[in-house]
């Protein structure tokens, strides 16, 4: 089943619904094409202490790092969030996403925020049965984080209307419960720093996507779940979206 159109519901900044077709050419900022294909997506692992604690993990020294394909992309704002159901539980993990605009290598940390397109939230989606196996045999994640659909993201706010990263806030409302909820100034390693040093090893190209990591709150999806997220904006604009998870 596929699906060719999406449009995204924005709340109170006044703007009309958007219609956008699912193409990863053309994720949209503030609701108009970006001038990139969607690049790669590096992810942080172990961002936030109270995460890295209920999996059980050390707090990192220097960010986890992994990626996903362009591929694994899927809209977080379109009616139906498209999970696997055949591998597991399959876990969501909220995420501040970062647009990159500019070319970065070897940036600064206030060098790499200027190149900063906009922000948006993500669920990376972890199929968190599959990663314990993975982690116990020390192979890698991809199977666990980088298949189609693991990536869904929300429709990107620009960064010159975002105010300060630094004050953004973000939730996650299953069923009507809050499962998860992030504050930007909890990061271990704060936006620019993670940006200065993801650009040292893989340089980052306008359309990438950098997922900065998840607070605590991570669990099992299920289908039928209607997942509400809300994204507080450093100047305190509110952006919410609804989905409803279906089986892929
Ligand atoms: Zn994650």
């Amino acid at each position: 089943m596929s699906i060719n159109a999406y449009t995204f519901k924005p709340h109170g900044v006044g703007l009309p619904d958007v219609t956008m077709p699912v193409d990863r050419a053309l994720y949209s900022v503030n609701g108009g094409p970006m001038a990139a294909a969607a690049g790669k997506i590096v992810c942080v692992g172990r961002n936030y202490a109270d995460h890295a604690k209920e999996l059980g993990n050390e707090v990192p020294e220097a960010p986890l790092l992994f990626m996903k394909p362009a591929s694994s992309i899927q809209p977080l704002h379109s009616e139906q969030l498209r999970i696997p159901t055949d591998k597991g539980a399959c876990h969501h993990e909220l995420e501040l996403a970062v647009l990159i605009g500019g070319l970065m290598q070897g940036v600064n940390a206030s060098e790499a925020m200027s190149n900063v397109a906009g922000y948006a939230l993500a669920l990376d989606l972890t199929l968190r049965d599959v990663q314990d196996e993975l982690k116990a045999k020390g192979q890698p994640w991809e199977r666990a984080k980088a298949f189609d659909g693991s990536a869904a993201l929300g429709p990107f706010v620009s960064a010159n209307v975002f105010g300060n990263v630094a004050k953004a806030s973000f939730s996650l409302e299953r069923n009507g419960e809050v499962q998860q909820q992030g504050k930007a100034s909890d990061m271990i390693f704060p936006v620019a720093e993670l940006l200065a040093e993801i650009s040292a090893i893989f340089t980052l190209e306008p359309g990438d996507i950098v997922l900065t990591g998840t607070p605590a709150g991570v669990g099992p999806l299920v289908v039928g779940d209607n997942l509400s997220t809300k994204l507080i904006t450093g100047n305190g604009q509110e952006w919410a979206w609804q989905t409803r998870v279906t089986s892929r």
